[in-house]
This record gives C-alpha cells, structure tokens and sequence, in this order.
C-alpha cells in the first residue's frame, strides 16, 4: 500500500498567474492527443524527405508551382480536421497542423511527393 500522502504546507488560493499557467498547460496537453506520437512524425517527415531526394535524382519535380500548393493549402483551410494557430518552430509563422501526419501544412503543401492523409488532395502530376 502506497503511505506518502503529500498534504499542501500553505493553504491558499492559486494566483490568477497559476490558474493561467494549468489552463495553458492543459490546452497544449489537449493538442498533443490530437497529434501522432513524435516517433512517428519524424518517420513521416523522414519518408518525405526520402521521397524527394529520390524524385531529385531521377530529375522530377520536388517542389509544385505556387498556385498548385495554394490550391492545397485552401483545400486544408476548408479542412475540419486542420488544428490552426500552431507556431512553426522552423519558420517562426502561425501555421496550420494537420493531425493525421503531424505536418505544418503551410510548408508541406510545396512537396511535390507530398500528400493528404485523407486522399482530398489530387495527385501532382507535372503538366
Ligand atoms: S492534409 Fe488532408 S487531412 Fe490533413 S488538414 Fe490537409 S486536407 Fe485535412
């Protein structure tokens, strides 16, 4: 049987500061449920980056045209799966997160090899 029963050494109230601070905490933790294990976001992205540095060798295209990667990006906008306000830690910039792959989607949608989870992006196909 477990005996150390911690008991608070103070009685007070929480600070309007640490009511925040658990709020903030538990919001973050709610996000993180919504996303894959670490594990397997950077297997995704190392997939990805395999991907292109295969379609690279063999002289394909590993960046779509601009209005290509806008067309994704609005298809991820109307998405209602997109968890927004995410911050890219590579870009500094508010991006969106796709919580199937874990990917920021304003940086993913320029991959060539790159593709939706959820099939709701067409193929790229070099016209
Ligand atoms: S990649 Fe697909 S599933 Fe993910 S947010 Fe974009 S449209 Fe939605």
């Amino acid at each position: 049987m477990f005996k150390f029963r911690p008991k608070p050494t103070v009685e007070r109230d929480a600070t309007e500061e640490e009511i925040k601070n658990i709020k903030k905490t538990e919001e973050m933790l709610d996000k993180e449920k919504k996303l894959p294990p670490a594990s397997q976001m950077i297997r995704n992205l190392a997939v990805d980056h395999w991907k292109s540095l295969k379609a690279f060798v063999k002289g394909k295209e590993v960046i779509v045209p601009q209005e290509e990667a806008e067309r994704r990006w609005e298809i991820c906008k109307a998405c209602p799966e997109l968890l927004y306000d995410e911050t890219n830690p590579d870009t500094g910039k508010k991006d969106g997160r796709c919580p199937h792959c874990g990917c920021f989607m304003n940086v993913k949608v320029h991959y060539a090899v790159a593709e939706c989870p959820l099939e709701k992006w067409e193929k790229f196909e070099k016209k």
